[in-house]
């Protein structure tokens, strides 16, 4: 089976790079898009959400916030604020960044409510990616 390269890319540089991916299924604002080797190009926004990697002996996740993926033949180019895999995924932190998020929801005075709720998505997609390990 023909196979593409996966890079994924933070600000922190390259976190991820496979060149055996079979199929690999992301989470676009517009829905879940799967993409094969020979898929057409494009360019589609992530959710905060996962990407989920299968392999010829396996499936691996990992969880992403803001950013794109570009697609082209044979090479997916995943552009993101953060990605973790499950198994990276430090679960007290992100309960804690979700108690955080969470109290400043509470917070009647907290002019920044928009902030604390893209906190607290970031912290339940790890968690629920986290277990997906
Ligand atoms: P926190 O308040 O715990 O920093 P956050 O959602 O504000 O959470 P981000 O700004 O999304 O954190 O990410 C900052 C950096 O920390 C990124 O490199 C991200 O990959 C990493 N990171 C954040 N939370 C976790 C976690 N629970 N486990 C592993 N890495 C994490």
């Amino acid at each position: 089976m023909s196979t593409v390269n996966l890079d994924i890319v933070t600000p922190n540089g390259s976190v991820y790079e496979k060149d055996d991916v079979e199929l690999v299924v992301f989470q676009t604002t517009a829905g879940e898009m799967g993409v094969m080797s020979g898929h057409i190009p494009t360019v589609a926004a992530l959710k905060t959400g996962h990407v989920k990697v299968n392999f010829r002996n396996g499936t691996e996740y990992i969880a992403v916030s803001g950013g794109f993926v570009e697609i082209r033949q044979h090479k997916v180019s995943v552009i993101v604020q953060t990605a973790e895999t499950a198994s990276e995924i430090d679960v007290e932190r992100a309960k804690l960044a979700r108690q955080r998020a969470q109290s400043h929801l509470d917070d009647q005075d907290n002019s920044d409510i928009n902030r604390a709720k893209r906190a607290l998505a970031r912290a339940e997609n790890r968690l629920r990616v986290a277990e997906l390990k």
